[in-house]
């Protein structure tokens, strides 16, 4: 049974383009350049187990024609991963259960606070959302089908962010220091999708040049940037870029 890993939005924390209709450096006449913020979906048969829950989720999954989500896993507590979280109803709604969330004990801390609703309810809503802690190892989904998904903790600046990994694919969306420990656990990688805001260092992302020296270390056979600025046009990264790295694009399928 095949596994998609499917880019639901590949934006930096206030997407490209901005609220305001800032472009940056990025064409406009480039559908390409139309980033939502970063979130996306592993599926495998009729499961569906989406990483993080961006502003712009509805939109996301009405564009890839997502009928389900079977549960949810958080990379961290950012506002650009987890502010969607409002759109999760309706899956509770349709399946008339919580819907499992997975997060480490941060970013389940900082959901419980701030979507308070969500986890205990109110005198007129249900919850409609079951907190689980994120193991080492999971096992996600119903049936046969069900996705084995490893996580790793990697530096976000002052803060930890859950790395994925399922097959041969790493997620890392926001980070700007990988340990020896995760470079081990990085090591044979078919694909990486990797944060690249920007051009400029950044104390809690990688940039373009961190990126390319890292690809060096990991060696994996194909490296996908994501969480990118309005300063990283697409075909300017295509340009910049050797063949083995490639700007991520919303609704980018892999085949993993
Ligand atoms: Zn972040």
């Amino acid at each position: 049974m095949k596994t998609t890993f499917t880019i639901l939005g590949c934006g930096s924390s206030l997407g490209v383009p901005r609220a305001d209709g800032h472009w940056g450096k990025c064409s406009k006449k480039n559908i390409k350049n139309f980033r939502t913020r970063c979130s996306a979906l592993i599926t495998k048969g009729e499961n569906n187990i989406l990483i993080d829950t961006s502003p712009d989720l509805r939109h996301q999954l009405l564009k890839n024609n997502t009928k389900n989500i079977d549960s949810v896993i958080y990379t961290h507590m950012h506002g650009d991963q987890t502010h969607g979280i409002n759109d999760l109803r309706t899956f509770s709604i349709k399946n008339k259960k919580k819907v499992d969330v997975y997060a480490n004990k941060q970013t389940l801390f900082y959901l419980k606070k701030s979507f308070n609703y969500c986890f205990f309810g109110t005198q007129e809503h249900r919850p409609i959302l079951k907190p689980n802690l994120v193991k080492k190892n999971l096992l996600l989904g119903q049936g046969v089908e069900k996705i084995k998904i490893k996580s790793i903790l990697v530096k976000h600046g002052m803060i930890n962010c859950v790395a994925y990994i399922v097959n041969k694919l790493a997620y890392i969306s926001d980070c700007n220091f990988l340990s020896k420990s995760n470079l081990k656990d990085l090591k044979g990688l078919k694909f990486l999708v990797i944060d690249c805001l920007r051009l400029n260092p950044h104390p809690s992302h990688f940039n373009l040049y961190s990126v390319l020296e890292l690809v060096e270390i990991i060696k994996p056979s194909k490296t996908i940037l994501t969480n990118l600025h309005s300063d990283l046009d697409y075909d300017f990264l295509m340009k910049k870029t050797p063949k083995n790295i490639k700007p991520a694009y919303d609704g980018l399928k892999i085949n993993i």
